[in-house]
């Protein structure tokens, strides 16, 4: 752009580029939706359409943006991970999250009427915030990714007590309330099984679980991976050559993405799918 006297106001912006070789978790949450599920009447605690247009919207953010590796979802959240080698936007926070939460946020409307569609789409129109945090090591990566199951988990064994308190069991908000207060994952389990012949194991695995996206392939080739491991051990930035990082791009564009409710705590799953965290 020309030259002008106005020009001296870019100096205003702050850099906001993340920390090298960390991995960025971008998560996203949608703003007000205990509202706006009771607004669209979501089946309580789990409306599975919902939870199908999550993900769907989650699917088409990573087709959108191949640089995510892996997506975590419960609930109205997201969580999407960076590789700690991405340089996309020279890893500037706002250039990153704004992306993820625009690009959702279309996809989430977009796509409504697929899974909803008796109920058109009314303003307040569905929205989401969202905020960058650095993970330097994959340990802290894996802890964090641990920390949404549990919340998963914890969550969902409380919510799917109250509600069948609720709607099988006749009792009002309050006293349902009452009645969990204090209570141990064992005590609700007790509840369900004897209150309700409910075994909480027989749940559905997406409510239990939550949801993982990733791509369904091998990402680097041995030689890439070696070197990585290298110079992950020599505690430096790892550097990728340009036709890599090109030919990675290209697979990348093209790969499956693929939807699973699995075990993200335990090493099985990491292990079995080295390409991820390589
Ligand atoms: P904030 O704007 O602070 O995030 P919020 O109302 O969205 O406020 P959250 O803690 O994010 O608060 O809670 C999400 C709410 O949306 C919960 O009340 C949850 O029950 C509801 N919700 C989200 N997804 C579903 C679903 N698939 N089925 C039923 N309810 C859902
Ligand atoms: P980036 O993702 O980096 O922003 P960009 O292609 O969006 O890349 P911008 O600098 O934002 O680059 O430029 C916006 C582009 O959109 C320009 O090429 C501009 O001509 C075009 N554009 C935007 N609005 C209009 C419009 N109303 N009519 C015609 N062209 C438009
Ligand atoms: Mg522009
Ligand atoms: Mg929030
Ligand atoms: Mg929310
Ligand atoms: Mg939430
Ligand atoms: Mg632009």
């Amino acid at each position: 752009m020309a030259n002008s006297k106005f020009e001296y106001v870019k100096n205003f912006e702050q850099p906001d580029n993340l920390l090298l070789n960390t991995w960025i978790v971008v998560r996203i949450d949608g703003r007000g939706f205990t509202k706006f599920s009771s607004k669209y009447g979501f089946e309580k605690p789990n409306d599975r359409r919902a939870l199908d247009l999550m993900n769907a919207a989650a699917q088409a953010v990573m087709y959108e943006i191949p640089e995510i590796t892996i997506a975590y979802g419960i609930s109205d959240e997201y969580s999407f991970v960076f590789h700690k080698s991405c340089t996309l936007f020279e890893r500037r926070s706002s250039k990153l999250v704004t992306t993820i939460v625009s690009t959702f946020s279309s996809y989430y409307i977009h796509l409504w009427s697929t899974y909803f569609p008796d109920t058109p789409l009314s303003p307040p129109l569905p929205s989401f915030d969202g905020r960058a945090v650095c993970y330097p090591s994959v340990q802290n990566l894996r802890d964090y990714m641990s920390w949404r199951q549990v919340d998963c988990h914890i969550n969902n064994l409380y919510n799917t007590t109250f509600w069948a308190l609720i709607q099988k069991g006749g009792m009002g908000n309050l006293e349902a309330e009452e009645l969990l207060k204090g209570t141990y994952a064992a005590d609700k389990n007790e509840i369900l099984f004897s209150k309700f012949g409910i075994n909480y194991n027989n749940e559905p695995e997406i409510y239990k679980k939550g949801s993982v996206l990733f791509r369904g392939y091998e990402l680097v080739d041995p030689a890439t991976h070696n070197a990585a491991a290298e110079a992950d051990s020599l505690a430096e930035p790892v550097q990728q050559s340009k036709n890599q990082t090109e030919s990675d791009k290209k697979r990348r564009a093209k790969a499956r993405i693929v939807i699973e409710h699995l075990d993200i705590i335990k090493d099985e799953f990491w292990d079995r799918r080295p390409w991820l965290l390589s």
